[in-house]
């Protein structure tokens, strides 16, 4: 019998398969709570449940957690992790611990098939969506000793290619049954698929940045091939639409490049693209992925653009760059993985 993976369900689904039992709803607050706010991989073994519960439940379920299979540590102490699912598919996890904010990079995908030409995880190809389980886990399972305060969905993948789990991992990552962190605290990036990006403003009250690159639909589908189905415009436009909520935070997260995406033509254009929308503008340096001789652009360019897009009105940030070494920034997950060169450097 397929034993039901316990993480990933909300507190009404938990009470949904132990109420056969006899069990009530307090019940079901008390194992979200240990497989939630504790990390409890064995629920055998845990405190507060009775010897029927923990009997009824080692019949029928699994906890669902599972820790990483290796780790590497960053000279700024930035940690990637290696992940397997138990029916093999390989992503990775980042955690970037900073002096308030402890902030972990999820996966959606094993892989991805967005095709972006400046991401290494497009290379490794797609090799499977993961489940709001284990999208939950990493943030669970780190064992790294360090209260999470925020989450990022940047890591492997492309969120609005699997939006359902997106959305109930959210669901559990802020509810108070759940890991509860709060709503502002989770940000959720998308190359701009424009379905899935509605349900989501519609359903979800966390964050949401689009993957920009450039102002220019010509310049942006050579980079982001997504664009020529789910143009970048589009995708603004519903932000500005809902802008006015004020629950959230709308960004675009842009990439600069010297020489190719960092020109005052491209500032003149992002302005114009983001002025008086209330949309932020995150800058960041680009990571050069093997084979490509671009460089970013150096950090007074990256000051200047940020200086005129304040000056314009519009909110922005340079942002710095954290793992770099170890492949863990932006653009770089999945590197060596399609070799099967396997994190070794197990350090935690
Ligand atoms: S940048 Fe994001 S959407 Fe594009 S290929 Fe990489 S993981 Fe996929």
């Amino acid at each position: 019998m397929n034993k039901t993976s316990l993480c990933g369900l909300s507190v009404e689904e938990i009470f949904k398969i132990i109420q056969p039992g006899g069990f009530t709803r307090a019940h079901a607050l008390k194992i979200s709570n240990l497989i939630y706010k504790r990390g409890a991989r064995d629920l055998s073994a845990a405190n507060g449940l009775s010897g029927k519960l923990r009997n009824f439940l080692s019949q029928i379920s699994q906890t669902g957690l599972y820790p990483p299979v290796s780790s590497l540590l960053s000279s700024d102490g930035t940690i990637k992790y290696l992940n397997r699912t138990p029916d093999n598919r390989l992503f990775e996890t980042v955690l970037i611990p900073d002096k308030k904010r402890n902030t972990v990079c999820v996966s959606t995908q094993s892989g991805c098939r967005m095709g972006c030409s400046f991401c290494m995880t497009a290379r490794y190809g797609y090799h499977g969506d993961l489940s709001a389980g284990e999208i939950v886990n990493q943030v669970i399972s780190l064992n790294s000793g360090v209260n999470v305060t925020h989450v990022v969905f940047m890591g492997m993948g492309e969120p609005m290619d699997n939006p359902e789990n997106v959305l109930k991992a959210c669901d559990i990552l802020t509810s108070e049954w759940g890991v509860a962190i709060a709503r502002r605290n989770i940000t959720v990036s998308t190359v701009g698929i424009t379905d899935p990006v509605i349900e989501f403003i519609n359903r979800s009250e966390c964050n949401l940045t689009l993957s920009l690159f450039s102002p220019f639909p010509e310049e942006r589908v050579k980079i982001i091939p997504a664009e020529k189905a789910f143009p970048a415009w589009k995708t603004i436009g519903i932000m500005k639409d809902h802008s006015l909520q004020k629950k959230r935070r709308f960004s675009v997260a842009y990439i600069m490049i010297k020489g190719i995406n960092d020109t005052d033509r491209h500032l003149a254009g992002l302005i114009d693209l983001i002025k008086g929308s209330g949309i932020r503008v995150n800058l960041l340096p680009y990571h050069p992925v093997p084979g490509d001789n671009n460089i970013s652009s150096p950090d007074d360019r990256m000051m200047y653009f940020k200086h005129n897009l304040v000056n314009a009105g519009i909110s922005a940030s340079v942002r710095r760059s954290r793992g770099a070494d170890i492949n863990a920034a932006c653009g770089l997950l999945a590197s060596g993985l399609e070799m099967g060169n396997i994190l070794s450097n197990n350090e935690l």
